[in-house]
């Protein structure tokens, strides 16, 4: 089934359709073919309005907003952090998100973003990682075993050819639940007591843990050289993962700046504290690696552009499928400044019946 062609009925992905979609096309493929579009909108990073995104932050987590353009469509995203969600069953993160036509401000797409949020954050990671981590990286460490998890492993593994995770959370069920999750998928899997014990061997470690407060997942001593250290769950103010210590020795490398010195963990270093921009790293502008012991660091929040290629993505690979409803969500009436008399004709109508 073809997109819907009149512009007032926008075409929406539910979850039940995101995951048949992501099952039709292959969850690792999925994640390899975002991560070459995310890619190829770095490629042209200046073309885009940027902007931090728009928070809104309480005592118990953060809404936000992530606005971006490129001249010819608007995405933007809807998301939430609330790390106590976990403990009443809910989700830490939860989105939705609208990509729109910027030549008539119609929207094109709305979407389910929990999952897609979960497959770009993970393809995000895998790609920077590609980039930035030691070549012959095949085992990875995993220190949060929530909701992201299993993604982060498995993108790891089609893009970078990762063979073995080491997964690590305070909570030993979420250690379980990823295991069992991972089983069968072609990742050696091993269950750690201590951080300590998940980074043994390691190239490649990823802390996404979730927790409103400045935590110290690994501390300097605990990270060898020539690693590296894939930073996803510190995202908030006050909401960090590293010790300060690990920041002073790594080459940094961050999506937006304005963004992630709010948000990153280089929060906690001095407003001018180098750092690379991935985009740059990606058109060769920048250098990534410089050195086999040297530890990289990929200080991930989540940038607007990566969910703007996650929609594009998505609305291109609908095509054909029929994975979305028709929502009748733009009012049209047959004389567009006739928005009254549309309106008097359904009272009419209402009235008749
Ligand atoms: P989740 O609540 O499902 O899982 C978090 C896990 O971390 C839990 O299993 C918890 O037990 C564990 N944990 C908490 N403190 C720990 C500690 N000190 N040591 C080891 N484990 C610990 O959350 P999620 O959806 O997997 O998200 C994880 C984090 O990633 C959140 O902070 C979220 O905001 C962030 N996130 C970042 C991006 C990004 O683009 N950078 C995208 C999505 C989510």
């Amino acid at each position: 089934m073809s997109l819907p062609s009149r512009n007032a009925v926008v075409p929406f992905v539910s979850v039940d359709n995101m995951m048949r979609l992501v099952l039709h096309v292959g969850i690792e493929q999925m994640m390899v073919e975002l991560a070459e579009a995310i890619e190829a909108d770095f490629h042209r990073w200046p073309q885009f309005d940027k902007t931090p995104r728009v928070a809104s932050h309480s005592d118990i987590g953060v809404i936000e907003l992530m606005p971006t353009s490129d001249g010819k469509h608007y995405g933007f995203k809807y998301v939430n952090g609330h790390p106590a969600n976990m403990r009443q069953g809910l989700q830490t993160v939860t989105a939705f998100g609208v990509l729109a036509d910027v030549a008539t401000g119609y929207p094109l797409l709305l979407s389910e973003m929990t999952i897609l949020t979960a497959l770009r954050t993970a393809a995000t990671s895998a790609m920077a990682a590609k980039w930035l981590a030691p070549r012959d990286s095949r085992v990875m460490a995993m220190i949060g075993n929530g909701a992201q998890a299993e993604f982060q492993a498995l993108a790891m593994k089609a893009i970078c050819g990762i063979e073995e995770v080491r997964l690590y959370d305070l909570d030993p069920a979420a250690t379980r639940k990823c295991t069992a999750n991972l089983a069968g998928r072609g990742l050696r899997v091993t269950q750690c007591e201590t951080a300590e014990d998940a980074i043994l061997g390691a190239q490649i470690i990823t802390t996404c843990t979730a927790d409103k407060q400045y935590a110290t997942i690994l501390t300097d001593n605990m990270v060898g050289g020539g690693v590296h250290i894939n930073a996803v769950g510190g995202d908030c103010p006050g909401k960090t993962e590293l010790h300060r210590d690990i920041l002073l020795r790594a080459g940094i490398f961050v999506e937006y700046p304005p963004q992630t010195r709010i948000e990153g963990e280089i929060q906690q270093l001095a407003a001018d504290h180098p750092v690379t921009e991935l985009w740059e790293v990606i058109t060769g502008s920048a250098p990534g690696r410089t050195g086999a012991g040297q530890v990289t660091l990929f200080d991930s929040v989540g940038f607007a552009i990566e969910d703007f290629s996650a929609l594009r993505y998505i609305h291109a690979r609908l095509q054909g499928t029929g994975l979305f409803q028709e929502l009748d969500m733009i009012a049209d009436p047959d004389e567009s400044r006739d928005l009254f008399g549309m309106l008097c004709r359904a009272e009419a109508a209402a009235r008749v019946a």
